[in-house]
């Protein structure tokens, strides 16, 4: 797999702070260390490393906890977030616009992969629904242009190539008029050895012939950390819009090169992982980092730490489930905080001992649509009714369930509720969560 040896030493470390039972500073350390170790040996560039760490220790000590996540999560939950923006962040994708045709240029050195990664975006596009052709511009190569040829063929793209002229800016204006009826025009460009000056004229040319709407540097990955100079100078002297970054599939130092392209600001829009002409993939650092990290596990989390309420938000109904007076209205309340806070089964994880609790989804469900009905059965309620639900007579439940549309079996579900809750909260108050954990549960199976 892509990032082999960093994804799996990611993993151990995060797997590790998961079966931790608490998160101190030692721990913290520890993490941070061997982060830095496997990031280090993915040849990324020690100051950037650092400066990761730095991030994630000040984040974890100075950032207020949402009561949702425990620390453990919430770390783990940090450091995906910083390895997410140490390979770029958001996701910035090649916008291909409708005046045809669109042209994408790709530059770089000798044996980068240009003309593979031509291949590779022609499959890509078409498949894609495009109508690709590719422009066969690099004349100082012997073979180069029957190579792209061949890569053509194999994605079945028609080709554009002139085997005897010598000058690029002239193929390319002797084909100008064909390209025209391709939505998208693949150019593949000469390389040398480094970016010298007979480089820099030769693309200017070409930029200035072709004006493409798209210059892609394709980069090797096995190049480690050294590919932010190279991605700067091309950068420097020409304009470039983005980054490939190609045979991820061949190095351990890929990572290095991923985090150096986005210290360069040059935004990593396509990564080759093969030399076939599947192996390409649009890049999304979260994505990446998420498959790098084993997103199955990290999914639920991620989620979670999406929808975390505040901290305050949390106290405030922890206090009103503890506090002595405990009626209608605050069930009523209790229930519709519960409701903006999200599912219930992550409310209860804030009340210690109730995290383990399996709730189906379905039981949610359920839970959701009687808190509904009570809602109606509760506005039907006089405030007196509200305060003193003890009190409420035969005839007084007929009426109600007439005035919210319930059936009367409804409003005495909602008066049993009340007296269960009544004992939970007692129970809670004594500190017995472990009897509160199994009363709840079986209420939740019940659908409460
Ligand atoms: P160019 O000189 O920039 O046009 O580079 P080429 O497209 O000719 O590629 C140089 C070599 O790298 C070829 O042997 C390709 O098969 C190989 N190559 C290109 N992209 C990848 C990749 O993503 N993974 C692997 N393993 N090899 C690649
Ligand atoms: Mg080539």
């Amino acid at each position: 797999m892509v990032l082999d040896s960093l994804g799996s030493s990611l993993k151990s470390t995060l797997k590790k702070i998961a079966s931790a039972v608490l998160v101190d500073d030692s721990l913290l350390d520890e993490s941070i260390k061997e982060i830095q170790r496997s990031l280090l040996s993915a040849d990324c560039d020690v100051q950037l490393v650092l400066d990761l760490s730095e991030r994630i220790k000040k984040r974890f000590k100075e950032e207020k906890a949402p009561a949702i996540l425990s620390q453990k999560e919430r770390l783990v939950n940090i450091v995906y977030e910083e390895l997410t923006s140490l390979l770029g962040g958001e996701k910035e994708e090649i916008k291909i616009e409708k005046r045809k045709p669109f042209k994408i240029m790709l530059v770089g050195l000798f044996g980068a992969g240009k003309t593979t990664a031509a291949g590779k975006l022609a499959f890509y596009y078409k498949k894609r629904g495009y109508k690709v052709a590719m422009l066969g511009l690099d004349t100082f190569r012997p073979k180069a242009r029957e190579q792209l040829k061949q890569n053509a063929d194999n994605s079945g793209v028609d080709c554009f190539i002139d085997v005897k002229e010598k000058n690029p800016v002239k193929v390319y204006n002797k084909f100008k008029n064909d390209l025209s009826s391709y939505d998208i025009v693949l150019i593949d460009t000469a390389g040398r050895n480094a970016l010298d000056k007979e480089l820099i004229k030769e693309l200017r040319d070409i930029n200035d012939a072709a004006s493409p709407n798209e210059t892609l540097l394709v980069i090797t990955a096995d190049i480690g950390k050294s590919a932010r100079e190279q991605a700067e100078a091309f950068a420097d002297n020409s304009n470039i819009r983005g980054v490939m970054i190609t045979k991820l599939d061949g190095t351990a130092k890929a990572g290095g090169a991923l985090a150096a392209c986005t210290v360069a600001k040059a935004k990593i829009k396509f990564v080759g992982v093969g030399e076939k002409k599947e192996d390409l993939e649009s890049f999304n650092p979260k994505g990446f980092v998420g498959r790098l990290l084993g997103m199955g596990d990290l999914e639920a989390l991620l989620e979670k730490a999406s929808e975390a309420v505040s901290e305050e938000d949390a106290k405030d109904i922890q206090k009103r489930m503890l506090s002595g007076k405990f009626n209608l209205v605050d069930l009523y309340e209790q229930m519709s905080a519960m409701r903006k806070m999200g599912p219930l089964s992550k409310v209860l994880e804030m009340v210690p001992g109730m995290g383990q609790l399996n709730i189906s989804k379905d039981q949610l469900q359920v839970q959701e649509e009687k808190l509904k009905k009570w809602r109606h059965i509760m506005d039907s309620m006089t405030k007196k009714e509200l305060e003193n639900p003890d009190e409420i007579s035969v005839s007084r439940i007929e009426r109600i369930a007439k005035g919210s549309g319930a059936s009367t079996a409804e409003v005495r579900e909602l008066l049993k509720q009340y007296e269960k809750s009544k004992k939970m909260i007692k129970l809670l108050k004594g500190g017995d969560p472990e009897r509160l954990m199994k009363k709840f549960q079986g209420a939740m199976k019940r659908g409460f």
